[in-house]
């Protein structure tokens, strides 16, 4: 039986009519260091990750590197460690022959929610044992999944809690930031790549409907 959530009004009390940067700030005097942002680099982060160095240029920043991320990405990843002079930290899985080796090639075709498993859910676990609390840039209009992700809340799957402070955000208050901010974005956004994930999984399409298509999965395992 899963322990009960834990009860902290400090932290959740009114975090709905705050403003993101008021959120992230909450989280971070509560937090940091033990306080992680999650990058994958989708345009929600591009806005996080500014509004997040802006109250605590130290903040920490992790990433999954599935091994598989397009070049662009990588790009990107580079980009946004030379604009903040910062390193953002990278979790890894088995590397890709090691996996082939156990599991037969091209397990994202046969079996792609083991292959996150592996190379995300794994490496994403290990990430969190490291801090106290995690920040995300999931938008509630992204997927009727997301519909009902609060801003401030305990993770029960991770045991740590957790903040969406773009929950309220539409994508067109996201670009604008990123606009108005010149901030560096993932230029795959530009080529019809509304989410962006691994090469093997990610075609382009106006929503996360991109994301595996075809084969009905829609979430990697790291939010549910
Ligand atoms: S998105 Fe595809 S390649 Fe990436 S970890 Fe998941 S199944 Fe594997």
């Amino acid at each position: 039986m899963s322990a009960a959530a834990p009860i902290d009004s400090t932290l959740t009390d009114g975090a709905e009519e705050l403003s993101a940067e008021q959120v992230l700030a909450r989280m971070v005097e509560r937090f940091h260091p033990r306080l992680f942002l999650a990058c994958s680099f989708q345009q929600e982060e591009s806005v996080l990750i500014d509004l997040l160095l802006r109250i605590e240029p130290e903040a920490r920043i992790f990433t999954l590197d599935t091994g598989v991320l397009f070049p662009e990405t990588y790009e990107t990843w580079r980009a946004m460690e030379q604009r903040y002079d910062t390193q953002f930290e990278a979790w890894r899985g088995m590397t890709l022959e090691q996996q082939e080796a156990e599991f037969g090639p091209e397990l994202w075709k046969r079996n792609p929610d083991q292959c996150c498993s592996i190379r995300k859910v794994t490496p994403l676990k290990e990430a969190l044992g490291e801090v106290d609390a995690w920040v995300v840039g999931v938008r509630r209009d992204q997927a009727p999944t997301r519909a009902d992700t609060p801003k401030i809340a305990w993770d029960a799957k991770h045991g740590i809690w957790k903040a969406a402070p773009l929950a309220d955000w539409s994508e067109r208050d996201v670009w604008r930031y990123i606009h108005e901010h010149d901030l560096p974005y993932n230029p795959l956004h530009d080529r019809g790549y509304a989410s962006i994930g691994c090469t093997h999984c990610t075609v382009p399409a106006a929503d996360r409907s991109g994301r595996w298509a075809g084969n009905g999965k829609v979430e990697c395992g790291l939010h549910g």
